[in-house]
């Protein structure tokens, strides 16, 4: 695949002369976990059960969004008005129970191997998830030992605004002490994708859910991946180019 010209488009959109990459920021669900269908099982599920219309796509289209801001945007569609804060209190904690019965969710097949390599390049990989859930730190920590910096992991807990807003993404930058040309950013859903670019930041796709990859393009994403498979098996490539 031929990278130059994304990078070069990338460049011209957001008006840096070079990239100097130091760090990747990681979404979480859907690109190192393999979580996402029980996302969509789990949130179409309860969202059914409180009258709303919110099939599995519309899990995938919301994805990267805070529970909050998914309940607030199902009711203003289907009611014309946002939700309670004790009905969105209620469905995310009855999201939560649901999804604490299901099976641990795997890591994405290529995820481990690719932050191994980003690591081996000196770069800093960091997450930035719209995820909230309290085992979250323990659960990257078991899944992927000594990788992540707690230090280095943006959740919903410390934003106020979560994606599409660039918020997380500026806020990793900051943590992190990178401007927004010596970052990367992997995403799998459209909303994630929009928040990077929003952030000023290169965004790569890995599309591993039911969307077309040309929703992922529309969102902004320079490059889309079938899956984190290929993007680990390509970064070698990836990272010359954006070298
Ligand atoms: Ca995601």
């Amino acid at each position: 695949m031929n990278y130059e010209k994304a990078i070069q488009d990338y460049k011209q959109l957001q008006g840096h002369k070079a990239l100097q990459l130091r760090a990747v920021l990681f979404d979480m669900d859907g690109v190192l976990f393999d979580s996402m269908p029980y996302h969509a099982e789990a949130w179409s599920q309860v969202m059914s059960e409180a009258g709303f219309n919110f099939s599995r796509e519309d899990v995938y289209m919301n994805e990267g969004r805070t529970g909050a801001d998914t309940i607030n945007t199902a009711s203003i569609a289907q009611f014309g008005h946002p939700s309670t804060p004790e009905q969105i209190d209620a469905l995310c904690k009855a999201k939560c129970d649901l999804f604490a019965t299901y099976p641990p969710t795997p890591r994405m097949a290529g995820a481990i191997e690719l932050v191994k390599k980003v690591k081996a390049c000196g770069l800093t990989p960091m997450i930035v998830t719209g995820s909230g859930t309290p085992t979250l730190l323990d659960r990257i920590e078991s899944n992927f030992p000594g990788l992540f910096d707690p230090a280095h992991i943006v959740t919903s807990f410390n934003v106020k605004r979560g994606k599409p807003f660039p918020d997380p993404y500026l806020l990793a930058l900051e943590k992190g002490g990178f401007e927004a040309h010596q970052a990367i950013v992997v995403e799998n859903a459209p909303l994630g994708v929009t928040a990077g670019v929003a952030a000023g930041l290169f965004t790569v796709a890995a599309n591993t859910g039911p969307l077309k990859e040309s929703v992922l393009y529309e969102a902004g994403a320079s490059i889309v991946f079938p899956s984190m498979q290929t993007l680990c098996d390509e970064w070698d490539n990836l990272f010359t180019a954006l070298n």
